[in-house]
């Protein structure tokens, strides 16, 4: 069976079609600037040359539209026609507490997934708009929702839930989500693969690193906690985003700068974190070239940055009471050599020892750590889609 893979945001949609005889990708590509002037497709079939199409298009059901003309198309396509397509699986960033698992969409799972815009106001429209699309224009095959809240839907009361009056649990849902859970469950389970244990017996902490960052400690199969909160707001510094603040610089600010509360959640969401506190880019490479060359807020930044994952991990290892590996994934996971580094380092007396020549590595499954290390390191690269893929052929069979 083939599967597509869709992933839709505002203005983008993502796609991969996989063979899932082998798991093999047979294409991948990505339609940006949906419903803004400017459309490009880039088309990547396996072993072709990449296509690029211009055309504006209005809507995700015309960006669809195009997508599924390019993977039919005589030349660059990578089936004879639709019918190959068994299932197609769709990410969705939010399932609130509804879905510990992937399921298959019917008008209550949308519904669902319409109850969360509230707290996922900028992904769950788009993702339900791509389902729309897909159902409209392949009504005959299932299509599967994997949401990136489901595997930290594992985590107990008392990591998820906040020290606010329980009322705002009971009437708004206000408590820990956790997101990448789809990136934390595939990094995961090839830890446990690569130690030879079964995933069940393992203590992992995963490090999901991107523009975006998140942290999970794992144990028993479960998640036992992860950094991201109600919202993608929480826990690490990320690219434009603050992570853990004191609430009350909330209020604080709210009066000083003059904000509403939209103003003050973009602030904290897209003004902040490495971009905010550096002035230099929401991006680490550009943040450490600065730093290279004397910028003293771009190494200031940085060293915020490695701080609170470091901080993370020592609660994570106390949290699980000890741990067999950490695993770093995701852009600057997989990638940044200095900050895996500089996140490891001096941190010999909870056992974890890097192998600074073995970490000179990009983008490879491997492992880091020190022959003495107690705690092992591994870099393994995610793969969010295959995990929707096979959760969807999953349930499509
Ligand atoms: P997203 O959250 O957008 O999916 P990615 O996982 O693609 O993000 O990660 C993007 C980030 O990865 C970039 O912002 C950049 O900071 C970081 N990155 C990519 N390559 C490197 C590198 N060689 N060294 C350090 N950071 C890198």
């Amino acid at each position: 069976m083939k599967i597509l893979v869709v992933n839709c945001g505002s203005s983008s949609i993502k796609y991969q079609v996989f063979n899932m005889t082998d798991e093999s990708v047979l294409a991948k590509g990505l339609v940006d600037r949906v419903g803004i002037p400017g459309t490009v497709l880039k088309h990547e079939p396996t072993g072709k040359d990449e296509v690029v199409i211009k055309k504006d298009l209005p809507d995700h059901t015309e960006g669809m539209k195009l997508v599924l003309e390019v993977l039919v198309n005589k030349e660059y396509g990578v089936i004879a026609d639709m019918t190959e397509i068994g299932a197609v699986g769709h990410r969705v960033v939010h399932g609130g507490e509804g879905f510990a698992k992937s399921t298959i969409i019917d008008g209550k799972v949308k519904q669902v997934i319409r109850e969360c815009f509230d707290i996922a106001p900028l992904h769950n429209p788009p993702n339900l708009m791509g389902i729309e699309a897909c159902q409209e224009l392949m009504p005959s095959v299932p299509h599967v929702a994997v949401f990136d809240t489901a595997f930290h839907q594992t985590m107990k009361p008392e990591y998820f839930m906040y020290a606010l009056p329980y009322d705002v649990y009971r009437d708004y849902k206000v408590r820990r989500y956790g997101f990448h859970g789809t990136s934390h469950f595939y990094v995961s389970h090839r830890a446990a693969e690569m130690m030879g244990k079964p995933f069940e017996e393992c203590k992992i902490i995963t490090l999901h690193l991107g523009n975006g960052g998140s942290m999970a400690a794992i144990k028993d199969g479960r998640v036992v906690d992860t950094s991201m909160g109600f919202t993608p707001l929480e826990g690490l510094v990320m690219g434009t985003r603050s992570g853990d603040v004191d609430p009350a610089i909330v209020f604080f600010l709210m009066d000083k700068l003059n904000m509403n509360s939209d103003e003050a959640n973009s602030y904290f969401n897209k003004k902040s974190g490495m971009l905010g506190l550096s002035g230099v880019s929401n991006d680490l490479r550009d943040i450490m070239e600065a730093a290279k060359s004397g910028n003293e807020r771009a190494q200031l930044a940085l060293d915020v940055y490695h701080n609170r994952i470091k901080s993370y991990i020592g609660s994570y290892i106390a949290e699980l009471n000890g741990c067999d590996c950490i695993v770093f994934t995701a852009g600057v996971g997989e990638n940044g050599i200095e900050n895996r580094e500089a996140i490891c380092k001096d941190l010999d007396s909870l056992g974890i020892i890097m192998d600074n020549e073995k970490n000179k590595v990009r983008g490879k499954e491997v492992d880091v750590s020190a022959a003495d290390s107690k705690v092992r390191i591994f870099i393994i690269p995610t793969n969010e889609e295959l995990v929707i893929a096979r959760d969807t052929f999953g349930l499509a069979k």
